[in-house]
């Protein structure tokens, strides 16, 4: 049986690992961390939102950048600090300015496809994960604002997506918890929101009913490839270890662009920082008055996802500053803020997190294979990892299948 390696128990992985395995392969995860979803995909918005499948590849997204810089609450933040890492990447985003169209259409295209897998997953394993089919409401909070959301709005439609505009009526209907005022609304009802903590967690406990072995606590530090075979160097409780594939996936989140480097292929990941709070609802008030229904403020930039009875997530800001993981009480604030404004529920208990998004300059995930024989990348899912895995798995299972059958 074909034996293949992944690199990162995320929801990259851990998704790649069940395509794998449900099609025949026999798979080995390897994870650095003692257990699955620690990194990027522990506490993040929640959303499986094609309706957010807009790249950020616009003129408008620097001039806000430059705008912000001073604002140490601004939903976007750039050090300028000189680092060849950060500037390159930045170039790269600049020369996508001129797929911006193409490439939203073909995130919405990804998006739908794998919204279709995720569900026919949760049916199939059963597991829960806090999934809510409630819709995603997009507000605004005036006509500029709105007037540029129509013209995303075309985009989206293009690539398939259900989506109206509403009223700031019928915002009020939707969600009925809103306190505040808003100009207008777009509404996706398909759109979806879940836990990736716990969906990650829940399908990696899957996969190993299917065969799947999770290797934790293993930092790959090496991958030598062969024309037959591919190596795997480890270190595991302070020994180095080996083992032999037949292929290997790279899932590393952040780091797939390090494991890209050693391997001479140029994935251009950058850490793009991102805060979420989960507020727990510990009184009747705040269950009651939590919202249901998936947000998304566009100029606060925060996203939000109702985990069950008794949790609600926020989670926004975009910050360019590196791989630190520091929680920042001034990053946080804003979101507690905001939380406030527009809802009665109380924040006396609140949890908070930061993490980083595997970002491409061009915002779309690396599927492919490498320039070295039997290896390949799933990765590089940017602010929409959980909204796009379940589709790149079976598209990166796909390249595999072709690839190895031609080997
Ligand atoms: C604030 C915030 C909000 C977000 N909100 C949303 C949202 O609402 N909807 C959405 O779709 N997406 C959202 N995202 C993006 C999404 O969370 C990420 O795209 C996704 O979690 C990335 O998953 P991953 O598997 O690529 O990376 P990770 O989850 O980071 O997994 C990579 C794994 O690889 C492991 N690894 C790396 N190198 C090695 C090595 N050498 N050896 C062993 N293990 C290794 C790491 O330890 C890690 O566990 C958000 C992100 C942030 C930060």
């Amino acid at each position: 049986m074909t034996h293949i390696a992944i690199i990162g128990a995320g929801i990259t992985g851990v998704t790649t690992a069940y395509e794998l395995v449900k099609q025949g392969f026999n798979v080995t995860v390897f994870e650095k961390n003692l257990y699955p979803a620690m990194e990027t995909s522990f506490a993040n918005g929640g959303q499986l939102s094609a309706c957010n499948a807009e790249v950020w590849n616009q003129k408008s997204t620097i001039a806000k950048g430059l705008k912000w810089m001073s604002q140490k609450d601004a939903p976007l933040l750039l050090n300028p600090s000189f680092n060849l890492h950060k500037y390159k990447w930045l170039m790269s985003f600049l020369n996508n300015i001129k797929h911006y169209e193409n490439n939203t259409i073909a995130t919405v295209r990804l998006a739908l496809d794998a919204r279709q897998h995720m569900f026919r997953i949760a049916d199939e394993e059963g597991f829960d994960f806090n999934l809510e089919k409630k819709g995603i409401l997009h507000f605004y909070h005036n006509e500029y604002e709105f007037e540029v959301a129509k013209k995303v709005n075309q985009l989206l439609q293009k690539g398939g997506l259900e989506r109206y505009a509403v009223s700031p009526d019928e915002i009020k209907a939707i969600e009925p918890a809103l306190t505040g005022q808003y100009y207008a609304g777009f509404y996706t009802p398909e759109d979806a929101t879940g836990d990736i903590h716990k969906f990650t967690r829940g399908l990696a406990a899957a996969c190993e009913k299917y065969g799947v072995k999770f290797c934790l606590g293993a930092n790959v530090l090496h991958i030598q490839p062969h024309q037959d075979r591919v190596e795997i160097h480890y270190q595991q409780q302070a020994a180095e270890q080996q083992q032999d594939f037949d292929g290997v996936v790279i899932c590393g989140g952040v780091n797939s662009y390090h494991l890209g480097e050693q391997l001479g292929d140029k994935i251009h990941i950058y850490p793009v920082k991102g805060y979420s709070i989960t507020v727990n609802l510990n009184d009747e008030n705040s269950v009651k008055n939590a919202p249901w229904v998936s947000l998304l403020d566009e100029s606060a930039k925060i996203v939000t996802s109702r985990l069950g009875k008794d949790r609600f997530r926020v989670a926004g800001t975009a910050e360019f500053n590196g791989y630190n993981k520091d929680i920042r009480h001034d990053r946080i604030q804003p979101l507690v803020d905001w939380v406030n404004k527009n809802f009665d529920i109380a924040t006396d208990n609140v949890i908070s997190w930061a993490g980083l998004r595997p970002m491409m300059p061009d915002m779309m995930p690396r599927v492919q294979r490498s320039r070295q024989a039997r290896v390949f990348y799933n990765t590089g899912h940017g602010h929409l990892g959980f909204t796009l895995s379940a589709a790149t798995a079976v598209l990166i299972r796909h390249e595999i299948q072709t690839v190895l059958a031609a080997a």
